[in-house]
């Protein structure tokens, strides 16, 4: 399942999938302080990606919550991968501050670097445990923002990674094209 809007000159795409497999320039990966492999979405970009990625994560001196670092993509098809920290959802209103930083972060760093294609998952919607509906509007309004200002990136597409997932970022992106 995909669903393509366009964004001033841009493209702004809902995909149901995995994000390890995607072929953007980038892909984000919803990483942790320490930039370590860890679980969910981390560590499959890890696994895909192979060793050589946690050597080059282990130089980097971790990753503040809401800021984003770039390395290679090793055996991934994406070239790059953007690593930001989500915050841990506490229900107070830094929660999407943080969350806005980490979207806008990495496509500030994508834009420096000439990355014209990202992928990005929902971030803090796992273990960090930010409800995805809540996440998907800060995440979209971010996003759409960006594009606006930055007509330098082609495509940015969210990679949802399940049904339930994809529905709900695609009813809130309707109704905020729709506003
Ligand atoms: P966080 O710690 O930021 O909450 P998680 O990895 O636990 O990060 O989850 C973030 C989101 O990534 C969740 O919605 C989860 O379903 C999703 N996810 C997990 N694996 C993948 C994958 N391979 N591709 C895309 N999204 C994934």
């Amino acid at each position: 399942m995909s669903a393509k809007y366009k964004i001033e000159n841009s493209i702004l795409e809902l995909f149901n999938g995995d994000i390890t497999v995607q072929d953007t320039e980038a892909i984000v990966n919803a990483a942790n302080k320490q930039l370590s492999p860890g679980g969910g979405v981390s560590g499959a970009i890890h696994r895909a990606a192979g060793s050589q990625l946690w050597e080059e994560c282990k130089k980097l001196g971790g990753c503040n919550t809401g800021k984003a670092k770039l390395t290679s993509g090793y055996n991934l098809g994406a070239k790059y991968v953007l690593h930001t920290v989500g915050p841990v959802y506490s229900g107070s209103i830094s929660d999407s501050e943080y969350l806005k930083d980490c979207y806008k972060n990495c496509l500030l760093l994508a834009s420096q670097n000439k990355i014209k294609s990202i992928s990005f998952p929902s971030i803090s919607t796992g273990v960090f445990g930010y409800p995805i509906k809540e996440a998907s509007i800060v995440a979209l309004k971010t996003i759409i923002n960006f594009l606006k200002e930055h007509q330098e990136i082609e495509l940015v597409q969210m990679v949802l990674f399940t049904e339930d997932t994809y529905n709900t970022y695609k009813s809130s992106l309707e109704k905020i094209l729709k506003d």
